[in-house]
């Protein structure tokens, strides 16, 4: 399978020589553009844009000021369980690594919520691996539905599902999903995949549809910087959040910018992406999709972390543990998915960023909107 067989919503071949663009004329009034479509998209994401960084930021932070305000929700990542026989070979805790496997009982789960509940979040995302009998659809309906009771925002980053399947969590409390497509390129995406059920492109493809058709409120997409042409993932990216956007308007859609980060297996990136480049991105997305919230994970070090907050991203997690177990210190010893880089505790990082002049928020108020009773918790 090559690029080209994409459905046609997807694919960007249309705008791809733009991202070779060397037409600076072009690029500055791309920046500068009212209505920025995917051809302004594709020539800020060219190399030569990388010279008008400066002009990008000042564009992506008035924009992300005047949706936001000077605010940025928090979140923070919770392991269910590591047990995973899939074959992404960029992955720590793939099914030939020789990981500690590990996964929450209910006991286990509670005092992790409680350890969350103590830190104020209000926004929780719930991870396992690949669809396994140690983690499968009912265990993970009962995990949200524990989750709910200390928390308002569940999600999961977990494999894909039926349709029905999704209902069955939205029916346990569970508001939304993240699934990154990795990447859109075909051919790179089956050689990443070597096995297991994430091999099926498409049913990855397609699952934040059924996700929402299921009852889901909000979806959160991204490619994995690092494994094609990140020009090409992020044009892929851009065209399935406006896809989504035009196909279930009252959805909630976000867009991450993880990158390959060190792991057990030693994975190193086929198409690096630096930091400038990582900041060019980021920007660009911003100004081409302006309401949508654009989050950034502590896979990335505080710096970048820093010159980026309010700059373009409005959603970042905070305090993250990528072991099973990792908040209460209740599980043996597991592997974790792969290395994080900002390690710092929340003071530390929300005084980064009341320092910057901007406010931390771990309030979701949508949920306050959407069902006042579910507010009153017990
Ligand atoms: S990326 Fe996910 S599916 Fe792939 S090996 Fe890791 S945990 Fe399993």
């Amino acid at each position: 399978m090559t690029p080209a067989s994409l459905p046609n919503w997807l694919d960007p071949e249309q705008w791809l020589p733009n991202t070779e663009s060397t037409d600076k004329n072009a690029i500055r009034s791309a920046i500068l553009s009212e209505n920025p479509t995917e051809r302004e998209l594709a020539l800020m994401l060219s190399p030569a844009a990388g010279e008008f960084l400066e002009l990008m930021a000042q564009r992506a932070q008035a924009i992300t000021r005047r949706h936001f305000g000077r605010t940025i929700s928090l979140y923070t990542p919770l392991y269910l369980s590591n047990f995973c026989n899939g074959g992404c070979l960029y992955c720590g805790i793939a099914g030939d690594r020789r990981a500690k496997r590990a996964v929450l009982d209910e006991t286990q789960l509670r005092h992790e919520m409680q350890a969350i509940q103590k830190m104020h979040f209000e926004e929780l995302v719930l991870l396992t691996g690949e669809r396994m009998p140690e983690a499968d659809v009912p265990y993970l309906r009962d995990s949200i539905a524990v989750a709910a009771e200390y928390i308002h925002n569940v999600n999961i980053e977990v494999f894909p599902m039926a349709e029905s399947e999704y209902r069955t969590l939205a029916e346990a409390g569970c508001t939304g999903m993240t699934v990154y497509q990795e990447t859109y390129d075909q051919t790179v995406y089956e050689k990443m995949h070597r096995w297991g059920d994430k091999r099926d492109f498409f049913s990855r493809l397609n699952a934040p549809d059924r996700a929402l058709r299921g009852g889901l409120r909000t979806v959160g997409i991204g490619a994995l910087l690092g494994l094609a042409d990140p020009k090409f993932d992020m044009l892929c990216v851009y065209r399935h959040a406006k896809y989504l956007q035009k196909n279930y308007w009252q959805a909630g859609v976000s867009v991450s910018f993880p990158r390959i980060r060190p792991q057990l297996g030693g994975f190193a990136a086929d198409h690096p992406v630096d930091e400038k480049m990582l900041a060019q991105f980021i920007f660009a997305l911003r100004i081409c999709l302006p309401e949508i919230p654009l989050v950034l994970s502590t896979r990335e070090a505080p710096r970048v972390r820093d010159g980026m907050a309010g700059l373009g991203i409005s959603k970042m997690s905070i305090a993250s543990k990528t072991t099973v177990g990792g908040y209460s210190g209740d599980s043996e010893e597991s592997t974790e998915q792969f290395s994080i880089s900002d390690e710092r505790n929340i003071p530390e990082f929300c005084n980064m960023l009341c320092a910057k002049g901007l406010e931390p928020v771990f309030k979701n108020w949508d949920s306050t909107y959407r069902d006042p009773a579910h507010y009153e918790k017990p």
